[in-house]
């Protein structure tokens, strides 16, 4: 069975884990959001990338929640002492991995063939793509003004009231090479539990993706990011209100419309209507609980191709 993930960073990045355990890495291509990258200091990060490399390959902070565990941090230290800027942490092993994609993206390679080399050398054997090899930058129109995505998410904590979310560059921009290939070819589209604004809606917003995606012959199954009626972490929840949707898994959803045939939810909490439902703990705590989850979601695209035939 052949497994297409869309994921953003931290909560999509759990269920890759899972899917990790259970799937042939030769079966397994996880499509990663790209609209948070940014340069900083020089560097081109890609967080929602790195957050994946970091993941998969057993080198994630688990208490952070971000960057690499075994980190140290000289580098902020110095950059402190001079006075330089503070307020997006890098760690000095993950140093390494920004600016060596840095310098291969100067000297003209593609985001796409680092991104593989990067997970090669971590020894990741599923394949990890970028949305596009284009810049495409997510953009919040907020109560204080337009806001880059690391301004608003990190400098701003995710503060300032949303009204609308941009995705500059996407109208130029084109897949990765091998996204719609892998959609073509996939037996099962899974949507991460991620942020649907945020992380799973920059990856829709990339030309001929949202067709391909309406056109596979996949089930396409989302792991819903609400637990207990709110989500774990990241303004999910707090995007839902400001949108004047309620917090449910009807609007999780109807926000996907037609790109959805099921949704997996977290046990006893609502179920929506109008697409195949499962419901299981969605809680990602451990590794074997995202094992479970993503047990339950390809159960669920099982169950969807089997009442196709
Ligand atoms: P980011 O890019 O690092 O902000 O992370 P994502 O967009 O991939 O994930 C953020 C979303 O993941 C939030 O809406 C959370 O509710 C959701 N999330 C995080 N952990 C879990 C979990 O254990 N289970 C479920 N169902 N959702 C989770």
């Amino acid at each position: 069975m052949k497994i297409v993930a869309l994921t953003g960073g931290v909560g999509g990045a759990k269920l890759v884990v899972g899917l990790q355990r259970i799937v042939a890495p030769e079966d397994l291509t996880v499509i990663v959001n790209t609209g948070d990258d940014f340069t900083h200091l020089g560097l081109r990060i890609c967080p929602d990338i790195d957050t994946l490399l970091y993941t998969l390959s057993g080198r994630a902070s688990r208490e952070r929640g971000w960057g690499r565990e075994d980190e140290s941090w000289s580098f902020m230290a110095a950059m402190r002492e001079l006075g330089g800027e503070d307020w997006f942490q890098l760690g000095d092993r993950d140093l390494a991995l920004h600016i060596l994609r840095t310098v291969r993206l100067r000297d003209g390679d593609a985001l796409t063939a680092i991104t593989g080399d990067l997970a090669r050398a971590f020894g990741i054997r599923s394949t990890i793509l970028p949305m596009s090899d284009q810049a495409i930058e997510t953009t919040l129109d907020t109560d204080v003004g337009f806001l880059s995505f690391q301004r608003y998410f990190v400098a701003l904590r995710a503060e300032p009231r949303v009204r609308r979310i941009e995705f500059s560059g996407a109208s130029a921009a084109k897949p990765a090479l091998g996204v719609i290939e892998a959609i073509k070819e996939a037996d099962a589209v899974l949507i991460a539990p991620s942020n649907p604004y945020l992380s799973i809606d920059p990856i829709i917003s990339v030309p001929g993706l949202r067709d391909a995606l309406l056109a596979s012959s996949a089930a396409r199954v989302a792991v819903s990011p609400l637990v207990g009626g709110t989500s774990v972490k990241g303004p999910t929840a707090k995007l839902m209100q400001e949108f004047e949707c309620p917090v449910v898994n009807y609007t999780i959803a109807s926000h996907y419309g037609d790109l959805l045939q099921g949704l997996l939810v977290h046990e006893g909490d609502n179920i929506p209507e109008g697409l195949e439902t499962a419901s299981c703990d969605t809680l990602m705590r451990s590794e074997s609980d995202s094992e479970r989850v993503a047990d339950a979601a390809l159960d669920l695209a099982r169950r969807i191709m089997a009442h196709r035939s």
